[in-house]
């Protein structure tokens, strides 16, 4: 008898990745036993899955990367951003022999909780919601709680990939790992690429040192730096970055802060975006009756209806509450 396609590629995972890579015969579980009859995808495929199928995956597409309400078809939204740091994550798995499926899962739900408005609706939410706020502790809750009744109940390999793909997180695989590093090499990256085009900076401008070290162009760079990675972490216990180009990135991603992410003219507009999401809050604290029936109880409920918002129906509910219409009401 063949073997179905998922033991199949569970046999050539047993096979063909390394002994430290996460095989999804050998996961961990879901946060909940569920009857498993799939016999085309493994675990991780699975999860993959459900996080590309959830409704707020889809929001992603309407919320702010870097510039609020970018005038302009080609600035990253939060979507595209998740997709590039998905494709960065593969081809790092694939050339470490780590597992591509856990990967791309982690990758994609990375920033599924994230706000509108980008990091200025982040620190919006982090001043008033008590206890603070963390977008990767939002992705987490959208996976386990949010997302459908009961949640999408990720395997704990994913969900711990979720919720430390940050610096400070300890991940349990290095498929988060790689997912960090990848998001990294992503943002610091087309962030510059969107602040050229958005012309608040001019390419003479970058630092000249990593330039010099990773290539004047954009697809230069992240090759130059997929490869740092995989000439640090091949055959090895580990998925780092060569030093030379940490420091270069890390050198790349200052500049960042210091022109484009504070202080910017684009900037300006946060504060307004900041505005919106404040009062939001405020009034649905007030009046939680407006918010989804099926809403967790007090600030909870607050907190995951204006996490979950994208920039466009926040700003539509920030006009239907706080700005007068026009009357006579039109047709
Ligand atoms: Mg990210």
């Amino acid at each position: 008898m063949n073997p179905t396609p998922r033991a199949f590629t569970e046999e050539r995972e047993q096979r063909d990745l390394q002994p430290w890579a996460a095989h999804s015969a050998q996961s961990a579980g879901r946060q909940r036993p569920e009857a498993d009859t799939d016999s085309v995808r493994t675990a991780f495929q699975r999860d993959r899955d459900r996080i590309i199928h959830a409704k707020a995956f889809r929001r992603l597409k309407d919320k702010t990367q870097v510039f609020i309400a970018a005038e302009g078809d080609h600035y990253r939204t939060r979507l595209t951003h998740t997709l590039e740091v998905a494709q960065i994550a593969r081809t790092l798995a694939r050339a470490l022999r780590l597992n591509e499926d856990l990967t791309e899962a982690i990758a994609l739900a990375h920033d599924i909780g994230h706000t509108p408005f980008g990091h200025a609706g982040e620190r919006v939410l982090d001043e008033l919601v008590p206890g603070g706020f963390r977008h990767y502790e939002q992705s987490l809750r959208v996976c386990d709680m949010l997302e459908r009744p009961g949640g999408l109940n990720l395997t704990q390999e994913v969900r711990d990939g979720i919720v430390s793909h940050t610096a400070s997180g300890r991940p349990g695989t290095l498929e988060a790992r790689v997912v960090h590093l990848a998001d990294r090499i992503a943002y610091v990256n087309h962030d510059i690429d969107d602040a050229l085009r958005a012309q608040i900076i001019q390419a003479d401008e970058l630092p000249k040192g990593p330039i010099r070290l990773l290539g004047n162009r954009h697809s230069q760079r992240i090759h130059h730096l997929v490869l740092a990675v995989i000439s640090e972490s091949e055959g090895q216990d580990k998925a780092a970055m060569r030093p030379e180009e940490a420091q270069a990135l890390e050198e790349l991603r200052q500049f960042l802060f210091q022109r484009v992410y504070f202080g910017s003219p684009p900037k300006v507009e946060e504060k307004k975006a900041e505005g919106i999401l404040r009062q939001l809050y405020l009034h649905y604290r007030e009046n939680p009756e407006l918010l989804p029936a099926q809403s967790a109880p007090g600030e909870e409920g607050v907190r995951d209806y204006c996490a979950g918002m994208t920039d466009h129906f926040a700003i539509s509910q920030y006009a239907r509450f706080f700005l007068p219409r026009p009357w006579p009401p039109e047709e």
